[in-house]
């Protein structure tokens, strides 16, 4: 890459990360979606290790935290979501035991058998479903936990257009029971499934970025690539709203055997 788009491609990447500051979550979820998830965990205590990976702000971290046990290490790559997710963890007074370091995680700083659960929203796929589920399995103790929501086909057919848009933007994604399989391969029990509601992908990601768009805009006025960013971004919603019936996210969870 020369000096020239590497800069550009620098320019691009902040551009993101301000775009996806400015809303509450970076990926489709809600509280209700992390709670019911949470339900299906039932080894936490007060002194359980607990990991978010791919973290974001913190969105999912904060509500996992006011009705969890234990301390969350949040872990992000970005340090401008660490700094809000640590803002976060103040604002709702929980900066004794969630706390938010940058970091990557295919390179986590954890000792094997260190954590209870291992928690990602919408993140896991930066690694690979399968490759994520592998490398985190010793980090967990015996009987740990790990919950994950993951993109995933919800039939086995599908139309052309967004068949190749998600072979695209991610080619491992699958139907559910491959996603399990893999689970079950990588040494955990699927303890659940469930498909997440529309409303995760509507009312709280889709819908929230229609204003943060036109202040983002205005602000970036005549940026083409900031133009881009929207456009691809509405882009994704149109897709969403058209082709719901055939993918969304998915919650896997499952326990360390
Ligand atoms: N979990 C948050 C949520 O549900 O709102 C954020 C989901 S967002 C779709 C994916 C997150 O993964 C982003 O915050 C991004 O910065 C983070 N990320 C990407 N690659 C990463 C890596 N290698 N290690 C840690 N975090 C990473």
């Amino acid at each position: 890459m020369s000096d020239a788009n590497k800069s550009i491609h620098e320019f691009d990447f902040k551009l993101i990360c301000e775009y996806f500051s400015n809303l509450e979550r970076q990926g489709p979820g809600s509280p209700e979606a992390t709670l019911k998830a949470l339900s299906f965990i039932d080894n936490l205590a007060n002194d359980s290790k607990i990991a978010d990976l791919g973290c974001g702000t913190g969105g999912q971290t904060m509500v996992l935290a006011r009705h969890a046990p234990g301390h969350i290490t949040g872990i992000d790559l970005f340090a401008d979501f660490i700094d809000i997710f640590n803002a976060n963890s103040c604002k709702w007074n929980l900066q004794d035991r969630v706390s938010g370091i940058v970091g990557s995680m295919d390179n986590l700083p954890f000792q094997r058998e260190e954590l209870d659960l291992i928690w990602s929203e919408g993140a896991i796929y930066n690694m690979g479903f399968e490759r994520g589920l592998k490398q985190w399995h010793g980090f967990l103790k015996r009987g740990g936990f790990i919950a994950v929501s993951e993109a995933s086909w919800f039939t086995r057919e599908r139309p052309a257009e967004i068949d190749a848009f998600w072979k695209d933007a991610y080619p491992e994604i699958d139907v559910i029971s491959r996603k399990v399989e893999q689970m079950e391969k990588a040494g955990y029990i699927p303890v659940a499934t469930f498909v997440l509601p529309e409303n995760c992908w509507l009312a709280n990601f889709y819908t929230p970025q229609i204003s943060a768009q036109k202040k983002f805009l205005k602000k970036h006025a005549g940026n083409t690539a900031a133009e881009e960013l929207v456009k691809n971004q509405r882009h994704e919603a149109h897709l969403y709203d058209k082709y719901k019936d055939f993918y969304g996210y998915v919650f896997y969870i499952g326990k360390k055997i």
